[in-house]
């Protein structure tokens, strides 16, 4: 049967690497992008693909029951790649309902939808992408494991581990063939500029402050977003239905370190004097319920699948800098907010 797979969230940040990458990777393959654009969707990210013939944009709300019910059965879509959700734990802190709305009801609508339109449950795939979050916080020492117990933290993640819940729970009851990663901390083009490496390259540029929470001592692991979506790739594909695995890169960095690396690049990168962007630091009153470090063990999608991050970590910022700055005007329309009429011009007929 040909597949045809609905990706959501692909018009954010992780979802349009996703979606770029099985579009032309697969040309057999029909690519359904669902998104209802909101601030994080920008179609804009998906100029490369638009104009393919194995790529369909729809703008539905995973609210939206009977939306998601009408793509199932227009398009025949045969497999699912979930990611499409509320990402930013501090829009989490400040509207916990939305997260609970869209990640966790959302979930729920888009299983249903699948559960009700799929007649041979086990011949389709619901692929669930989330977060190393779910975990909750580690000390100094450990790493996640799959078989670590859920602890969630933030409203954020509380809203992610409910939606893992949930995917497990229709795998049990409903028979629906499901996988779920739970991945760290991505970095690359196309990402907000509320999340820290592009703020901070966007605020560098602009000669804003730097604020970074408490004394930046959090640790993240970090990946970069396309060998996340080269794992997405791999686990649909040859991974174990039912299984979960862990995506990271064993590339554990506190914030500081992190803002400090983006400074001393951004100042050779715009001829400026050394240690001048560095100055534009400025720590702030630390996040709610901040959690200390998280650190991912990948081995065992390592041993099972053969993956591996492609790339080092300053290779990759360096490149997710110059791609920033090569991409002047994206970074302007998201922030003016000019890029719903990129929407408007090219999906909505006058
Ligand atoms: P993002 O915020 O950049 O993109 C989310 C996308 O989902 C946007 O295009 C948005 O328009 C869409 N969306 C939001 N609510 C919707 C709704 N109700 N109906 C339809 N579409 C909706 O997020 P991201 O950083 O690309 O994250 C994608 C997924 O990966 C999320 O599930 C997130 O939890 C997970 N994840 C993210 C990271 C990370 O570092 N960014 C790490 C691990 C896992």
């Amino acid at each position: 049967m040909k597949k045809t797979i609905l990706i959501t969230g692909g018009a954010g940040f992780i979802g349009s690497h996703v979606v770029q990458l099985f579009v032309k990777k697969y040309p057999y393959y029909n690519i359904v992008n669902l998104d209802c654009l909101t601030y994080a969707g920008n179609l804009e990210n998906l100029q490369l693909v638009e104009n393919e013939p194995n790529y369909y944009f729809s703008k539905v709300n995973l609210l939206d029951e009977e939306g998601l019910k009408k793509v199932f059965h227009d398009f025949s879509i045969t497999d699912v790649i979930h990611l499409a959700a509320e990402s930013h734990v501090d829009r989490s802190i400040s509207d916990p309902l939305a997260f609970v709305k869209t990640n966790v009801l959302g979930t729920v609508n888009l299983l249903n939808a699948a559960k009700t339109y799929w007649k041979e449950l086990d011949s389709h795939l619901f692929y669930h992408v989330s977060t190393d979050e779910v975990y909750g916080s580690l000390g100094k020492d450990g790493y996640f494991m799959e078989t670590t117990a859920y602890d969630p933290k933030s409203p954020y993640s509380a809203s992610k581990a409910s939606s893992d819940h949930f995917v497990r729970a229709y795998a049990n009851t409903f028979k629906i063939n499901t996988v779920i990663s739970n991945c760290s901390n991505n970095y690359g083009p196309n990402q907000f500029p509320e999340k820290l490496i592009p703020l901070c390259i966007n605020n560098i540029q602009h000669e804003r402050a730097l604020p970074i929470y408490g004394k930046g001592e959090n640790v993240r692991d970090w990946l970069y977003v396309e060998d996340h979506a080269q794992a997405i790739d791999l686990i649909f594909h040859k991974g174990k239905r039912g299984e979960t695995y862990n995506i990271g890169g064993w590339n554990e960095w506190k914030n500081i370190d992190i803002v400090k690396l983006i400074c001393n690049i951004m100042d050779k990168k715009l001829g400026k004097e050394p240690g001048s962007s560095a100055q534009l630091i400025k720590f702030v009153k630390d996040r709610a319920g901040h959690d200390l470090r998280y650190a991912i063990d990948a081995t065992k999608l390592q041993e099972e699948l053969g993956w591996r991050p492609s790339l080092q970590f300053e290779e990759g910022i360096e490149k997710t800098i110059d791609w920033y700055l090569k991409n002047q005007q994206w970074l302007e329309n998201v922030t003016s907010g000019n890029y719903k009429e990129y929407y408007a011009a090219h999906y909505q007929s006058p």
